[in-house]
């Protein structure tokens, strides 16, 4: 047996009971993914990255990709096998639209069985996630030409997309690019530069890989206003649309990393031949950020997903070994009586910890890919605003929040295996080393915190961070109806005081142009958002588990409400806790001495 099995139990009852997906199966083109229907699907999706998937984690990790002597990449065993029969299943094209041969099933759908992906294999499913980011840049910039040649292909995964922004001098500022393109004056351009830490740069899995890269016209504006996006793929599609010629795109070397080592990190030189890689400009030109970040939001809740994933595998790992492992004798046992760990109050302190913030995060997850949803679909003008606005907050909370949690989650399950989780042959070190990367890439989580502080905080003048916290509160309110939610509702009321205390705080420092002392407080604003959010969501799933809706065991309801209560009455109150290191200002900062 596979040793992930995806817990549909939970990933059903978030879907149902928390995201909402009966009104998201309303909208418009979604109406064939009622719950009913989506439950057999996940069933199935859970099946194959349970058994197909899974079992290549560990084999990835020690083989690694590797770039061969003809300068493409190999990956490890078994991956191509792997590859074409999530192709075939129809996995890669799940949620795409049907229109360029996708399934169609909703955003707030393919999350789930792309976090399933992840959890099975979250190396891996980097492929098709940076594709599904290039297929969102396409389907939103591209011209008809470009979509025609290359959008089915892509959706259907028979070839693959990448994002290539990074160089060594542009980072997390890629104003600071020096990537060229000049154009061919017809209508094509030629590039040449330098791009690293290229994910899936390059593989053996599909016919082509087409790149999405950066670069700058000649006579472009310095900074990211002088940046635009271009289409750059490995082989030239011929006049039937087959890979042709070989592009003048070269993978230079592989990155040796800490984790994620089945994930090919390339750097990649363009115009290495001499004659420049031939590419085509995606939207307009010098609007290449704003078309990236068409990519770059879906590929943050790509990458926020990922602490979700490997928390959970990091959780189902532990508990295993937890009720494996013999030692210590519990409490008020005889002398010669040792017990399975699982019996120590610590032991289970740490492993509902795991649980409890998983569950937080995915319904986050889901919650935020509901608002994706509603605002691609909803009915009105106003439905979509409204969840334009939601999902433009959450989608910063979801990238730094899961991230940082899941690689605390992941080193927790480490902690419970004691020794032995040092040790790579048990497994819970490869992830650990795996969800270290998730904080650090689609922009840092620091970057996240700004974003957060400064652009989504004041979208319509602090409407939107308000509207939210009017709605937890409305979770107060019914929590209170509830005995045994007493403390959890309490505690709630009390951090969503603090996280209006920290909002407001920061806003002042805004308005009056104190930017730095802003600044200084975002990660830790970030961090208390991301746990009081869990603890509103955790909330909600209380009050569904509590109203017994039929069709779930009970069993089940009883564990949620446990869990939901640990983490409102042990988890959330830390939020509170940060509100002095949001509101600590810039000085001490300023002052430090290093
Ligand atoms: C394994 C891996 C895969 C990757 N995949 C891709 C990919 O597919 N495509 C791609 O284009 N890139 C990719 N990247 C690059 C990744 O997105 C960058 O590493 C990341 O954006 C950070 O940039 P940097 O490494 O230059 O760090 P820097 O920008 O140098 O940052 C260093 C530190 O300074 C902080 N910092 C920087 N600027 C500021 C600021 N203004 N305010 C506050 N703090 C700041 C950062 O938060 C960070 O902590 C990948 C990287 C790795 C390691």
């Amino acid at each position: 047996m596979s040793d992930y099995v995806p817990r549909l139990d939970d990933i059903t009852f978030i879907l149902d009971h928390v995201a909402g997906l009966e009104e998201v199966s309303k909208l418009n083109g979604y109406q064939h993914a009622d719950p009913e229907t989506v439950a057999a699907i996940l069933e199935e999706a859970g099946r194959f990255f349970s058994e197909v998937m899974a079992p290549l984690n560990q084999i990835g990790d020690r083989q690694g990709s590797v770039l061969t002597e003809e300068g493409t990449v190999r990956t490890p065993d078994g991956f191509k096998e792997a590859y074409r029969k999530y192709v075939e299943a129809g996995w890669a094209a799940a949620h795409m639209p049907e229109k360029w041969g996708g399934g169609g099933l909703p955003y707030t759908v393919g999350v789930v069985i792309e976090e399933m992906f992840k959890t099975a294999n979250l190396a891996f499913s980097l492929c098709p996630t940076l594709t599904h980011g290039a297929v969102e840049a396409l389907r939103t910039h591209g011209s008809e030409e470009l979509q025609g040649t290359y959008l089915e292909k892509l959706v259907r995964g028979q070839w693959s997309g990448t994002m290539n922004l990074t160089e060594p001098e542009a980072g997390s500022d890629l104003g600071a690019l020096r990537t060229r393109a000049v154009p061919q004056g017809d209508g094509t351009y030629r590039l040449f530069g330098t791009k690293i830490f290229i994910t899936w740069g390059d593989q053996d899995l599909t016919e082509n890989v087409i790149h999405f890269v950066l670069a700058r016209l000649p006579d472009a504006a310095p900074g990211t206003r002088g940046i635009s996006m271009f289409l750059v793929p490995k082989f030239i599609p011929d006049d039937m649309g087959n890979p042709g010629q070989r592009n003048d795109f070269k993978i230079v070397s592989l990155e040796h990393k800490l984790g994620i080592h089945a994930s090919p990190t390339c750097v990649v030189s363009l115009g290495d031949a001499g004659e420049g890689a031939l590419g085509w400009v995606v939207g307009e030109a010098n609007e290449g950020m704003r078309n990236m970040f068409t990519m770059m939001n879906a590929a943050r809740i790509g990458v926020g997903m990922e602490g979700v994933a490997i928390g959970e595998r990091a959780y189902q790992r532990a508990l295993r070994y937890a009720r494996d492992r013999i030692q210590g004798r519990a409490i008020g046992a005889s002398d010669t009586e040792s017990v399975p760990i699982i019996e120590h109050p610590d032991v289970r302190r740490m492993l509902l910890t795991m649980k409890a913030n998983v569950e937080a995060m995915r319904s986050l997850l889901y919650v935020t890919a509901a608002e994706a949803d509603h605002h691609f679909h909803g009915e009105t003008e106003e439905q979509r605003r409204l969840a334009g606005s939601r999902l433009a907050l959450l989608t910063p909370i979801v990238k730094a929040w899961c991230t940082d949690v899941g690689v605390e989650m992941a080193s927790l399950g480490v902690q419970v295996h004691g020794g032995a989780g040092y040790i790579e042959e048990t497994g819970a070190a490869q992830y650990l080393r795996d969800s270290r990367i998730a904080p650090i890439y689609e922009g840092t989580n620091g970057i996240q915190a700004i974003d957060l502080v400064l652009r989504k905080l004041p979208l319509e003048d602090g409407a939107v961070v308000t509207a939210l916290i009017t709605e937890m509160t409305e979770v107060v309110i019914q929590m209170n109806h509830h005995p045994e939610l007493a403390g959890f509702g309490d505690e709630l009321s009390r951090a969503i005081r603090g996280l209006a205390e920290s909002s407001t705080w920061l806003g002042e420092r805004l308005a009056s142009g104190d930017i730095q002392s802003a600044l200084a407080g975002a990660t830790p604003y970030l961090r208390q958002f991301g746990t009081v959010v869990g603890g509103w969501l955790m909330g909600k799933a209380a009050l569904a588990a509590l109203s017994a809706p039929p069709a779930v065991k009970p069993e089940f309801l009883a564990e949620k409400v446990i869990t939901a209560r640990f983490y409102g009455e042990q988890i959330l109150p830390l939020a509170n806790g940060l509100v002095s290191a949001v509101k600590g200002g810039a000085d001490i900062l300023e002052n430090a001495v290093f």
